[in-house]
């Protein structure tokens, strides 16, 4: 098969959240069972300034957005410690601005014509450079109009003609809503503007194109795929997911283990695995505690948070029950930005509490890997969580998420019970409700359980002992391309078919 991965980020080039990881681990995991992929994204700023080498690749394109012709560049690298080929989509007044999405918590005034660009250029480009995918797969609202226009602007462009598309939705609280008016923008008819295209509740949805243009849709956990069918959690789109039920799945993410395994983290204090948690947590615990100006203490359990400082988050938890927690002996780190509101929150308990608490308000991928090495306890106490990857890296390092029964986290964490710690099974602490009282009868759990040695070892060690690597979820999404290419070519799936069976 032949995969074009379309994201609006990807790490190590451009990251604000998980999407990113995904993004440059997926590929590179689909290319290892044996495939063709490329992945292709915006040409940000900061990509210039932290990723790894560019080269052009020539293709000049010229993107119709709107009446305009606009030009602009492929340039190519590579995802690293792999042949899978990253393009990167450059066109400097769209690109070449600090922030990827908007400023200072208000989105660009332009996303729109942003976005149109980036899908449509990434179908020129596409076509230019032969690639021939069998499936474009499309990651949120950023790439919602790639299914729409596969079928018809560009359906007889050179080597796309029968390629499929993948819609996965990572979170579908961010949908890529605009005022009607941006219709012309995306060169497609004013036909499509209606309830059963592009339209949603009067303005233009990125989003809603995407989920019934695409020939399959996934999100990225089950639990989630069945919540965003429900009124409470569709958040208006649950009507076309309940009726696209048969062509959704949900494929809980993997993780980069070759970055985010303590053995082979070169920033933090000590490598450790399984066998050596004890030691090396400890030596991370201490760095931690140092550099963030706390006592260095081995008996404390240090909570940690690390994500978008968004109410998405259960920041408004985390606010209820935060002086209950600090009144106890316990610290606190967190890394984060966002919303405002939550930096005073933060700032306020660092203020309160100096010797509990630090906060890191900006964004450092070092620090986010050296505060899950260090930390005891990782809070993820989510109102929703499409998969979530920070439990998954908690996991990994040994540190016990605490989360809400709720999409990827529900999925992947084993609440502690009698029995499962009795089995081995129990890797977190997994509360009902999105409630304070809730919350804080987990917090409570999380002591009673840190103060027994012997089950706070067994909980870290199953967890650590949990397989999150990408080939399971890889293979997943394997069966759903072929799938695809079932639907939209069936005589090459046939001749896929006898090959495979005659190898
Ligand atoms: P979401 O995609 O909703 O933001 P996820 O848990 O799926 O949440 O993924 C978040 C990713 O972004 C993780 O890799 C996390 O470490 C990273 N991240 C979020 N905020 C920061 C930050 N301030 N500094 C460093 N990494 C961050």
């Amino acid at each position: 098969m032949n995969i074009v991965f379309v994201a609006s980020e990807g790490v190590p080039f451009a990251k604000t959240g998980g999407l990113a990881d995904v993004a440059g681990a997926l590929p590179r995991a689909v290319a290892d069972l044996g495939h063709e992929a490329a992945l292709f994204i915006p040409c940000y700023r900061k990509v210039w300034d932290q990723g790894p080498e560019l080269v052009g690749t020539g293709v000049p394109l010229r993107v119709p957005v709107g009446a305009a012709t606009i030009s602009g560049h492929v340039f190519e690298s590579r995802i690293p410690g792999s042949d899978v080929p990253v393009y990167l989509v450059d066109q400097p007044r769209y690109f070449d601005r600090d922030g990827f999405y908007g400023h200072l918590g208000h989105d660009f005034e332009d996303n729109c014509e942003r976005f149109v660009f980036f899908q449509r250029a990434v179908l020129e480009a596409v076509s230019a450079l032969g690639l021939r995918p069998d499936v474009f797969h499309c990651n949120d609202w950023q790439t919602g109009l790639i299914p729409l226009y596969l079928q018809t602007l560009y359906k007889d462009a050179p080597g796309l003609a029968g390629a499929g598309s993948l819609f996965t939705i990572h979170n579908l609280a961010y949908q890529g809503l605009f005022w009607h008016w941006d219709v012309p923008l995306t060169g497609l008819s004013w036909d499509y503007f209606n309830h059963t295209s592009l339209e949603f509740h009067g303005k233009l949805s990125f989003m809603k194109a995407g989920l019934i243009h695409a020939d399959f849709l996934s999100t990225v956990s089950p639990t989630y795929a069945e919540e965003i069918q429900t009124q409470r959690q569709g958040a208006g789109l649950d009507g076309i997911l309940r009726e696209r039920r048969a062509d959704l799945r949900g494929i809980v993410n993997g993780i980069d283990v070759g970055s985010w395994s303590p053995m082979r983290e070169p920033m933090i204090a000590k490598p450790y695995d399984v066998e050596t948690v004890a030691t090396g947590k400890a030596a991370c615990k201490a760095w931690l505690q140092e550099h963030a100006g706390l006592p260095v203490r081995p008996d404390v359990p240090l909570f940690a948070q690390i994500g978008r400082l968004d109410p998405q988050k259960g920041w408004d938890l985390l606010a209820d029950v935060a002086d209950g927690l600090l009144g106890l002996d316990v610290q606190l780190v967190v890394l984060g930005t966002g919303h405002p509101k939550y930096h005073d929150l933060l700032e306020g308990l660092a203020k309160r509490y100096p010797d509990k608490v630090w906060a890191h308000l900006g964004f450092s991928d070092a620090l986010a890997h050296q505060i899950e090495a260090g930390a005891d306890v990782f809070l993820m106490p989510s109102l929703f969580e499409p998969c979530g990857l920070n439990q998954l890296y908690s996991l990994a390092h040994g540190t016990v998420p605490v989360v809400h029964a709720t999409g990827g986290l529900v999925d992947t964490v084993v609440d502690l019970t009698p029995a499962t710690l009795a089995d081995g099974a129990a890797t977190g602490f997994v509360f009902r409700e999105p409630t304070p009282a809730a919350l804080w009868e987990a917090l409570a759990r999380v002591l009673d359980a840190w103060r027994d040695r012997n089950a706070w070892s067994k909980l870290v060690h199953a967890g650590m002992s949990t397989d999150w690597s990408w080939d399971r979820s890889a293979r997943k999404y394997v069966e759903v391309y072929r799938e695809i290419a079932r639907r939209k070519r069936p005589h090459l799936a046939q001749e896929g078919a006898k090959a495979a069976a005659s190898a």
